[in-house]
């Protein structure tokens, strides 16, 4: 399927807002929901409603048995058993669960990067030592570096695959291979940014990561499910970070026996319509092929890192090559300390959706660059022309306030 012309399965494009059209570049906060999606869940909740894994009677049959087709496919997706997908809430909670189930102890070494998402770095942070990799000049990640601290023998590697700020794309197969020989430490993925790009999908059977986790929102779910891939092995050894319904097989008295994974992870009800939505989400981006997911990726990356470097007046974060990239640039206005006040204005002038902020990794940002970032961030739905609007908006509003 060609992926522009995906824009009319997305209902929202086609609203008008002041009767501009919108144009959507915010995809690294969440995407955009298409209809078979928004059509599931609602389906769901016309024909169906119950709750799954408790009743003996039809719909409760029917409802379980759709919920774990979904489990099933992402595990055919990542190349998994379908017994090593959790769900969570997110790809927060997965790596939540993770570092607070190895039971580490403070001084076990763990090592992180310094581009990595608050989600994955306060977690970490928390359980253990928690060392940084360094960034190199080009705001990529100091390889070398990360070379040096495996020296350290850490218990557990933190990867992240795809950065929310840069959108650098890790070499990971490598960084794995390292962190295995190194010390055979546990390689724990946060996939957020990448697993919506069917030509990063990672696939364990090849890969010998330990812990994947990613949302379904940001890859054209809905909001409140995600998941966690363990290695049956790993899943075993962890604890549970929360305990209840639903994840025993019987309690009595003194005490309670948990059911065998994925379950044992999964107490209380879970979100039983966001789970069909993932589902149909998944099913709706295995139509893009990887190699014309990477083609648009990196021609949407070119068009947003071209418009930059034409322009005196920005200061783009990350490397200036398209390739091993996701289409998202974060940007520095010369001379503009509050950036929310152009982000408002590319929102009610020209119908332009973008983030400004940390985005949820402060250290990098403030470290590269100073303060706050305008973010654009583009996906199966957008074209260049949008992201060559957006510059042309920028041009024009950073004119009117006298800011070049
Ligand atoms: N990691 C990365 C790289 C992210 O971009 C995000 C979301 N911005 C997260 C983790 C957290 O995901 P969620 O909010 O869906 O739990």
């Amino acid at each position: 399927m060609d992926l522009v012309s995906c824009k009319s399965d997305f209902p929202v494009l086609e609203r008008h807002i002041d009767e501009q059209k919108i144009t959507y570049l915010d995809s690294a906060a969440t995407s955009l929901k298409p209809r078979s999606v928004i059509e599931a869940m609602s389906n769901y909740y016309s024909q169906n409603g119950v709750n799954i894994h408790r009743g003996k009677y039809y719909l409760s049959e029917e409802a379980s048995d759709s919920y774990e087709r979904v489990r099933y496919s992402i595990a055919q997706y990542l190349g998994a058993y379908g017994n090593e997908i959790v769900f969570t809430k997110g790809t927060t909670e997965a790596l939540n669960m993770v570092a607070y189930g190895l039971n580490l102890q403070s001084d076990d070494i763990v090592v992180g990067f310094l581009d990595s998402h608050h989600a994955q770095m306060l977690p970490w942070r928390r359980a253990a030592d928690l060392r940084l990799v360094n960034l190199n000049d080009e705001g990529g990640i100091d390889l070398d570096h990360y070379y040096e601290l495996l020296k350290l023998k850490p218990k557990v590697v933190v990867l992240t695959h795809c950065s929310n700020v840069t959108g650098t794309v890790a070499p990971i197969d490598q960084m794995t291979k390292a962190a295995k020989e190194a010390c055979d430490a546990i390689v724990v993925v946060d996939a957020a940014q990448s697993m919506p790009h069917p030509h990063l999908r990672i696939d364990v059977s090849k890969l010998d990561v330990d812990f994947v986790a990613f949302s379904a929102h940001k890859m054209l779910g809905p909001t409140g499910v995600g998941c966690l891939y363990g290695k049956s092995a790993r899943l075993n050894e962890l604890r549970p970070l929360v305990v209840g319904g639903g994840m025993v097989d019987w309690v009595d008295m003194e005490g309670s026996q948990e059911r065998k994974i994925p379950h044992r992870f999964e107490a209380g009800t879970p979100a039983i319509a966001s789970t069909l939505g993932f589902g149909a989400a998944l099913n709706y981006l295995k139509q893009f092929g990887e190699e014309a997911s990477l083609a648009h990726t990196e021609e949407l990356t070119e068009a947003i890192i071209k418009g930059a470097l034409a322009r005196d007046y920005i200061q783009l974060l990350g490397t200036k090559s398209a390739k091993n990239r996701c289409a998202i640039g974060s940007l520095r206005i010369k001379g503009c300390e509050d950036l929310s006040d152009i982000a408002r204005s590319l929102s009610d002038s020209y119908g332009i959706m973008c983030r400004t902020g940390h985005m949820c990794a402060q250290p990098i940002v403030d470290q590269q660059m100073g303060g706050e970032v305008l973010r654009i961030s583009a996906y199966i739905y957008n074209t260049t022309e949008e992201i060559d609007r957006f510059y042309q908006s920028l041009d024009e509003l950073v004119y009117f306030l006298g800011l070049v």
